[in-house]
């Protein structure tokens, strides 16, 4: 039976990592594939169109909206960002486990419509750590970096909903833990409905 791909939402306050983790996770295995959302944010430096983000104006993000292009949007510190439908049902239709890197509201959205979404939510070591990642990355004024470590303490309110934590210390432990808990979860029964259905069938045989 072909290996089904499935949706894994990754999570994490803002400054946690999750973007170097996930660029580690796609380059070390070659089973993933990672989504690229749109956001009507400005590119920061380095940052290039449709490799991080499809960077769009106001209007065009809510023409995508009105044409039911997104599997989810949410509003993030003044600013919207959503996931392109389309490359995620072929990506899931050839067999990959498509990675959404997501704020909450959005991850909780994906959960609804796909129950079988592994939700991971990445912590930085502690909070400490993650005012000192923010403002070593350099790319975001203060009050950007305030507005951040506020949304991070709303969003530590629904850490609960997630299947798992990570810890994001170490990258490549982390990248390995990682990898790990999406391989255990596509061999629960809830990931695997064909391949218990046709058992039963076969066993029906014998129970007469
Ligand atoms: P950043 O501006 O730091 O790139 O992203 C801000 C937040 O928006 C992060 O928590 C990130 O995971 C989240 N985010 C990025 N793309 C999407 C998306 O398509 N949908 C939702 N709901 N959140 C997203």
């Amino acid at each position: 039976m072909k290996r089904k791909g499935i949706l894994i939402v990754v999570s994490g306050f803002s400054g946690a990592g999750k973007g170097t983790l996930m660029k580690q996770l796609v380059h070390s295995y070659d089973n993933y594939a990672l989504s690229v959302s749109m956001t009507t944010r400005k590119p920061r430096p380095g940052e290039t169109e449709g490799k991080e983000y499809f960077f769009v104006k106001k209007e065009d993000f809510e023409r995508k909206i009105k044409e039911e292009g997104l599997i989810e949007y949410a509003s993030y510190c003044d600013n919207y960002y959503g996931t392109p439908k389309e490359y995620v049902e072929k990506q899931l239709e050839k067999g990959k486990d498509v990675i959404l890197e997501i704020e909450i509201q959005g991850a909780l959205k994906v959960k609804k419509q796909f129950p079988t979404a592994l939700l991971l939510f990445v912590m930085p070591p502690s909070a400490e750590e993650l005012k000192k990642r923010l403002e070593g990355r350099g790319t975001e004024t203060p009050e950007v970096i305030e507005k951040r470590l506020k949304r991070a303490a709303q969003e530590a309110e629904g850490i609960e909903n997630y299947d798992f934590i990570v810890i994001n210390d170490k990258l490549d432990e982390c990248v390995q833990e990682m990898h790990g808990l999406i391989t255990a979860a596509h061999e629960t029964p809830a990931r695997n409905q064909e391949l218990i259905s046709k058992m039963r069938k076969e066993l029906e045989v014998f129970a007469n």
